[in-house]
């Protein structure tokens, strides 16, 4: 039988000290929370090594005791709570008394403190939890913390810190985040010497957005202020046409704390709704006040959870004032002149998502463009065009549909170095021209039932004799017919069996890319931007992508830093529109910041640029994109989204037969 025994306290501090002292931005925060709680105007934040050479946070809050110097370092000890009663009215950052002893047991920490009051400060020097004498020291007003050599004695631990790098945009992020959460105090980060945060502290919270977030964010932000009950809501939104590509730049403060919560996520959300184009997230700064017995922040171990008494007030509270702000701005917030009916593919040509292999193959060399311009490409089959050509209506361009051949490899492309504007007058062709076939009633649906023969171009490489035994047998099946599309979403084939498929457009397209992107050892056509973008992202965002660079670079962006959170983008990938650049960017950051491994982070980024290259539902699609993706789905390439949703769904003749109670 095992003996239980109980461990020892070294032991036990070091189990508890791991729950705190995740890496080195929890004793980053824990440490400036003790220096909110100590009524600091200024604190200063200096880390090296990502954290893991030195963290020293600085303040000139009230300091402590010499002689209570060594308490603060004792498991369950601290001057904010009494009893148990207190739990349920916190009104400081901290009250577990267990950081300063979490963070002692796991590295060496320096302490150096005075009070007002005190003419001579004290100090403290702890190894691994373990103190040493109280010193008498001089030492200006406030607390000064040193740690270094951060989980020296937990190598378990070290082994799971990640690059120096990732760890300083965690701090960075974390940063932003108290920074945004008390405009009332000065912050001051430096990152290796260099100084990469500086808040005003004068009570304004849009001084600090504007120094924590950028100008660019600040600018497109509204004021909002609201009331219900003892709710109260206030900071800033962003405007509806400023929906950003992910939920990185929401953040919520509750009695100022920053917290992670679903809750407010939805009721802001919930207040933009139908107003946010889809796939775009608010982006927030949004204080909530309410009595401290409304709120337990005692539901985890970090305090980044809270649970509300009445939930129902929060959400409303929350969700009204973001609503009464947009209605206020008057108008429609969202053009309605673009409803999902009239929508146009943005893109210029749905199959420009060529790779640059296929590029070179079949423009060669010579037609090979200064890199990432667009470039006229003329297919060989311009010059010599297969007999068997198919027109499927009158202004689309007269060109065989077998020559489409695989998706992405027939690009009719305009020399324009950019993607035209969303709805540029330059489009008429394609916004005159019927989503749908013509009906056909002069002629029987065999004759729509063309056969894609292999393509008869000479310039093609002839497949070698003997390597396709049995030719007639390899004959593609009969298309399925495209009876048409709807909701501009969804298309509706039958095939020969007497089937119906519908398919949707987006799922298939994305997959395809998908694919594409995922097999292709090419690197993907790019488009150089005619102004590079400086493209404003929060701190921990923008120091991700700056450390995955290489990365970018292989999906097709060329991107520098720009300082202060923001990103200079040069070149975006050729197939997706230049003006999602920085929403696109938006979501690689999240992916980044989820992906556990980084094979998990490689393919969350193949999701995102294949979803984005990828033509929506609600555009106008041609014909021919509408055969290229009924062709892939028909050979059961296609299956299912890169998500798992299906592209494809079945009604046999007997289900259909079923329905109407024939059968
Ligand atoms: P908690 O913050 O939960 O009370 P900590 O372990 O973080 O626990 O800190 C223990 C105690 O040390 C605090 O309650 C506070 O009295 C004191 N303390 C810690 N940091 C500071 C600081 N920067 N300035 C003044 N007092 C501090
Ligand atoms: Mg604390």
């Amino acid at each position: 039988m095992p003996r239980i025994q109980q461990l020892d306290a070294h032991v036990a501090d070091l189990i508890a000290a791991g729950e705190v002292v995740e890496r080195p931005a929890s004793v980053v925060k824990e440490l400036v929370e003790n220096a909110i709680d100590a009524g600091a105007s200024a604190v200063v934040v200096e880390l090296r090594r990502g954290g893991m050479g030195l963290i020293r946070v600085s303040d000139n809050g009230c300091g402590i005791a010499s002689e209570e110097l060594p308490a603060a370092f004792l498991r369950h000890a601290t001057s904010k709570l009494r009893a148990a009663e207190d739990l349920g009215r916190i009104g400081t950052l901290g009250f577990r008394g267990e950081a300063l002893a979490a963070i002692s047991a796991v590295s060496r920490v320096d302490i150096r403190t005075r009070r007002r009051e005190d003419t001579v400060g004290a100090s403290l020097h702890l190894e691994g939890g373990v103190p040493g004498e109280v010193e008498a020291a001089g030492a200006p007003e406030g607390t000064t913390i040193l740690v270094r050599d951060l989980f020296y004695n937990t190598p378990a631990r070290l082994k799971f810190m990640k690059k120096d790098s990732a760890e300083t945009a965690a701090v960075s992020g974390l940063m932003q985040h108290l920074a945004l959460s008390h405009p009332d105090i000065s912050f001051k980060f430096l990152k290796d010497g260099a100084d990469t945060l500086h808040t005003p502290g004068d009570g304004r919270l849009n001084s600090a957005v504007y120094a924590a977030l950028g100008r660019d964010f600040a600018r497109g932000l509204l004021a909002v202020q609201g009331r219900g009950g003892d709710v109260e809501v206030s900071g800033f939104i962003t405007a509806p046409l400023q929906g950003r590509g992910s939920r990185g730049m929401q953040s919520f403060f509750v009695n100022g704390r920053f917290i992670k919560s679903q809750l407010l996520t939805a009721a802001l959300e919930e207040g933009y709704r139908n107003q946010l184009m889809k796939g775009k997230f608010p982006g927030c700064v949004l204080a909530v006040t309410l009595p401290v017995n409304q709120v337990d922040v005692n539901v985890h171990p970090a305090k980044t959870q809270v649970k509300f008494a009445q939930e129902k007030a929060v959400f409303d509270a929350v969700y009204h004032t973001v609503l009464d702000a947009l209605d206020q701005r008057g108008g429609p917030l969202f053009p309605a002149a673009r409803p999902a009916e009239a929508a146009v593919n943005p893109r210029g040509d749905f199959f420009q998502a060529m790779d640059s292999k296929t590029f070179r193959e079949q423009g060669g060399e010579a037609s090979k463009p200064a890199r990432g311009d667009r470039v006229p490409f003329r297919p060989v089959w311009d010059t010599e065009r297969p007999s068997a050509s198919v027109r499927l209506s009158d202004s689309a361009p007269e060109r065989p549909l077998e020559s489409l051949g695989p998706l992405g490899s027939v690009p009719e492309r305009s020399p324009e170095p950019l993607r035209r504007s969303k709805s540029g007058p330059e489009r008429p062709a394609r916004e005159q021209r019927s989503p749908f076939p013509p009906m056909r009633q002069d002629a029987p649906p065999s004759v729509v039932r063309w056969k894609p023969a292999i393509p008869q171009a000479p310039e093609r490489p002839a497949i070698p004799q003997g390597e396709l035994p049995g030719q007639a047998a390899l004959q593609p099946p009969a298309p399925w017919r495209i009876a048409g599309e709807v909701l501009r979403t969804y298309i509706i084939c039958e095939s020969e069996d007497g089937c119906v498929y519908l398919i949707d457009k987006h799922a298939a397209h994305e997959r395809i890319n998908f694919e594409r992107l995922k097999s292709s050892t090419e690197p993907p056509m790019r488009q150089a931007l005619l102004t590079p973008a400086a493209v404003e992202l929060g701190r921990e965002e923008a120091a991700l992508l700056l450390e995955n660079l290489p990365l970018l670079e292989e999906f097709g962006f060329s991107c520098e830093d720009f300082g202060g959170g923001a990103i200079l983008v040069r070149e975006v990938p050729a197939d997706v529109d230049a003006g999602d650049a920085s929403a696109i960017l938006e979501e690689i950051a999240a992916n980044l910041r989820e992906g556990r491994s980084p094979a998990e982070r490689r393919e969350n980024l193949l999701h995102t640029m294949a979803c984005k290259a990828a033509i929506k539902g609600g555009w106008t699609s041609s014909p021919e994109e509408l055969r290229v993706l009924v062709d892939k789905v028909q050979s059961g390439e296609v299956k299912y989204c890169p998500h798992g949703r299906p592209v494809a769904v079945k009604l046999t003749k007997n289900e259909l037969e079923k329905m109407f109670k024939r059968a």
